[in-house]
């Protein structure tokens, strides 16, 4: 792979780091535990989102856009982190926020939602679930044309094959650190969303001929219908970046185990989980992704499902700002 051969802007200063969680480890009394920090990428916050939109700004750029378009949950982090890009580069940001809880939308909410605000956000269109996510965006976009100006589309969650190159340089660099850190991975788990971060890792570890497996965990979807869209993704990725092996479809394993009733819906295990990393680790998850990823990793060393002896590498993909928006359901007094 030749990543250079992709424009790409840059929002984090080198690398993010990969600690050990010692204290973590001991408390579950299995597998030895370290965490990737892709919470502290650059841009407003960190999180995943930044690593796709290294590419996926760059392309606007080049392409003469002015404005960037997307779309997210009502407490994105990727729309937080498009805003967040668009004001670094000067461009203006509009955001189609879908309600995928009825009723959920409360433009006077904390987290991210406020940060729309903060950010200086040009406009917001809420939409129903289940509306055609790319027609809105069109609708946006047409809107922007009849004024004279030019919007660039970015899939919800930055998934597209440009955007997950963002994942598979992640992998490279992952295997770069951990070369250096005389540390072997036996397993990498990360939670899986719109796709990219997990389709990205896969590619990129192939492409690395690693041979490391990587356990998702979804938080929205079924697990067929999960591993189906990242393995698709996976291979568009991989080809665009010109991996020569291909993507087989049992590299790709989606748990569907922590999701609960539903996409950022909180359940007990998600709680202890931020609870557990927060007060062992100092280190603050979020209740929608990785708080869920993280009650996968805990439910899959304490079954044994991940042996004692396995070096496990969790990604951590961001997304505390959103804490603030559920902080009756995380504090202790709520959950004691
Ligand atoms: C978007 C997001 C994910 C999921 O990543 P995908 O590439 O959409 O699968 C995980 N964690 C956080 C904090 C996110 O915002």
């Amino acid at each position: 792979m030749n990543l250079a051969q992709f424009a790409r802007r840059r929002y984090t200063p080198g690398v993010t780091a990969i600690e050990p969680m010692p204290h973590l480890s001991r408390s579950l009394g299995g597998a030895t535990l370290y965490i990737k920090r892709d919470d502290q990428l650059g841009l407003t916050a960190g999180g995943n989102k930044t690593r796709k939109l290294e590419f996926l700004v760059a392309d606007a750029l080049a392409q003469g856009a002015d404005t960037l378009i997307t779309v997210g949950a009502v407490q994105s982090n990727h729309c937080r982190l498009t805003l967040a890009a668009a004001v670094r580069e000067g461009l203006k940001c509009r955001l189609v926020l879908e309600q995928r809880v009825p009723g959920s939308y409360d433009p006077a909410a904390s987290g991210n939602n406020f940060l729309f605000d903060l950010l200086g956000v040009e406009a917001v269109t809420v939409i129903e679930a289940g509306t055609d996510l790319q027609a809105a965006m069109e609708a946006v976009a047409a809107d922007l044309a009849a004024q004279g100006r030019k919007g660039y589309i970015i899939p919800g969650g930055g998934s597209n094959a440009l955007g997950a190159l963002g994942y598979v340089a992640c992998a490279e660099e992952i295997l770069q650190q951990s070369f250096e850190m005389g540390v072997a991975f036996d397993r990498i788990v990360v939670a899986s969303g719109s796709a990219g971060t997990h389709a990205g890792i896969v590619a990129g570890i192939i492409g690395n001929s690693a041979g490391i497996p990587v356990t998702g965990v979804n938080v929205r979807r079924p697990r067929p219908e999960q591993e189906g869209n990242v393995h698709k993704l996976a291979c568009a990725v991989a080809d665009l970046a010109g991996v020569v092996p291909e993507v087989p479809r049992d590299a790709i394993v989606c748990l569907d185990d922590w999701v609960g009733p539903g996409y950022s819906i909180p359940t007990p295990e998600m709680v202890e989980a931020v609870r557990l990393f927060a007060s062992h680790e100092g280190v603050l998850l979020d209740p929608v992704y990785t708080g869920k990823a993280a009650a996968g990793l805990i439910g899959l060393v304490r079954s044994g499902a991940i042996g004692a002896d396995e070096t496990v590498l969790f990604i951590h993909t961001g997304g505390a700002p959103a804490l603030y928006a559920y902080q009756g359901i995380l504090s202790g007094a709520a959950s004691a």
